[in-house]
């Protein structure tokens, strides 16, 4: 948890919330960055996307649930291949993968990531080439590494020095020859504004850049014949708005990647560099259009090329909240609104950290408005709190809302679309919320919703 946050959460800073958030001009009022792009309030009041109202969709498919904009998530897709035109973009299908959206994806031309089994097994549901999936993860088991196999999965990211012993022994056996990235931990971790950079990283993924392990992997693997090593991988962190975290990860990157040249005469083909691109969550956040984004990860590949004498790799990235998440908002029915003591107003919605963990699980910020009408009450600053036994069962930690919000309204959470859905967890027996796809005036049910029935279907005895 970060310091500063850690004081908003625990109340130093009271009843006021944080220093950036100021009462809205309009309490009614949208910002555009933070909701998908067919979102609008119509003159009646209430919040519409897709040319639906969310009173509609309530009276339909009844909260809480989330509710995706097609639209707005084909448009993201497209900004992303278009900018980056010559690179291959991975949507990093953990952040939210559904068989309806892994169609979407398809249909749009990106390539696909996948970080288990299950998340395999929708892809390959859904129709998705397998050649255009990479398969990720710090500990795929023989089970998952044989499917990616059979399924001829068109990039293995090899994680560990293990992994490599047991891919090779499964490739033997079946005749295959995969195709490998290596993934390479290079010192850099990067949140939001800021990166860290050192010689060291203390984490579970990758082979670490300055400890030689990389430089060893890539050597073991060029060495064997059954592995197809096409190139070096590295990914910083998620959330990041500025792009110098990605100049010394593509730095170090590549001078391993001139360091194996020098000792091999081989020079890869290929150069993933994760994905984490910021998105708006609160009118603090001020993502790049990926057009930016492109032209500067480009400018920083091209110069550090330059640099190492290289020719320039494929570029990959893989960007998974950047895609879908502002595509998603989560809509919610309020149950109680609750003053304690003059401190601080809290509003019971009827999901919470089942729905939505990011807030508990990350501190993270979130806003929220009132979606089912207009109000004319001045603002007042309010927590958006779950109807979970924690008392950090918290959605939206400060946010005005009008002060005759009350039970029966409808609230909307925006920037749900990444990390909510994909998270979403069965606490306290609450089933969890569908995926209902709205476009151009007419909705589906994408992830039906889970019933009683099936929490009990689980439950033997
Ligand atoms: C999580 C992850 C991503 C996607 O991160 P976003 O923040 O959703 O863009 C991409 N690549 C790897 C290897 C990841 O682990």
């Amino acid at each position: 948890m970060r310091a500063h946050e850690a004081g908003a959460l625990h109340g130093d800073i009271g009843n006021r919330g944080p220093a950036w958030l100021r009462p809205p001009q309009d309490v009614n009022a949208l910002v555009p960055q933070l909701w998908p792009r067919t979102v609008r309030r119509a003159e009646a009041g209430a919040v519409e996307i897709g040319g639906v109202s969310v009173l509609d969709l309530a009276a339909e498919y009844g909260t809480p649930a989330y509710f995706l904009d097609e639209d707005d998530l084909r448009s993201r897709c497209r900004d992303f291949a278009a900018a980056f035109a010559g690179a291959d973009v991975y949507y990093a299908g953990k952040s939210f993968l559904c068989k309806a959206v892994v169609k979407v994806i398809n249909e749009e031309g990106l390539f696909l990531d996948v970080c288990s089994g299950g998340e395999l097994a929708v892809a390959l549901a859904a129709g998705f080439p397998a050649e255009r999936m990479g398969f990720h993860g710090n500990n795929k088991s023989v089970s998952e590494l044989t499917r990616a196999l059979d399924a001829g999965v068109g990039r293995i990211i090899l994680d560990s020095f293990q992994e490599i012993d047991r891919l090779t022994a499964l490739a033997r056996e079946s005749g295959k020859r995969p195709k490998v990235l290596i993934r390479v931990t290079v010192g850099v971790e990067a949140h939001t504004h800021e990166f860290i950079a050192t010689a060291h990283e203390d984490q579970k993924f990758g082979f670490s850049l300055a400890g030689g392990a990389a430089f060893e992997a890539a050597i073991r693997v060029l060495d064997e014949d059954v592995l197809d090593l096409h190139g070096l991988h590295s990914h910083i962190g998620s959330q990041i708005f500025d792009t110098s975290g990605f100049e010394v990860a593509t730095r170090r990157v590549l001078e391993l990647q001139a360091q194996i040249r020098d000792a091999r005469g081989v020079e890869l083909e290929e150069l993933d560099l994760g994905g984490g691109f910021g998105i708006a969550y609160t009118t603090q956040d001020d993502p790049s259009p990926a057009g930016d984004l492109a032209k500067r990860i480009n400018k920083i590949v091209d110069a550090e090329c330059a640099a190492e004498n290289l020719r320039r790799p494929r570029l990959s990235i893989e960007p998974g909240r950047a895609i879908v998440g502002p595509a998603v908002f989560t809509l919610y029915e309020v149950g109680t609104v609750k003053d304690v003591d003059g401190i601080r107003t809290y509003v019971s919605v009827d999901g919470g950290m089942s729905d939505n963990i990011r807030t508990a699980l990350y501190d993270a910020s979130y806003s929220a408005t009132l979606a089912g009408r207009k109000s004319d009450a001045p603002p007042l600053l309010a927590r958006v709190v779950g109807k979970h036994c924690e008392s950090g069962d918290i959605v939206v930690k400060d946010e005005f809302l009008p002060a005759d919000v009350q039970p029966g309204d409808l609230l909307a959470v925006p920037g749900t679309g990444a990390y909510c859905r994909s998270m979403a967890s069965n606490y306290n027996h609450v089933p969890r919320p569908p995926v209902v796809a709205v476009r151009d005036g007419a909705s589906r049910v994408i992830v039906r919703r889970e019933t009683e029935d099936d929490l009990l279907a689980l439950d033997v005895g």
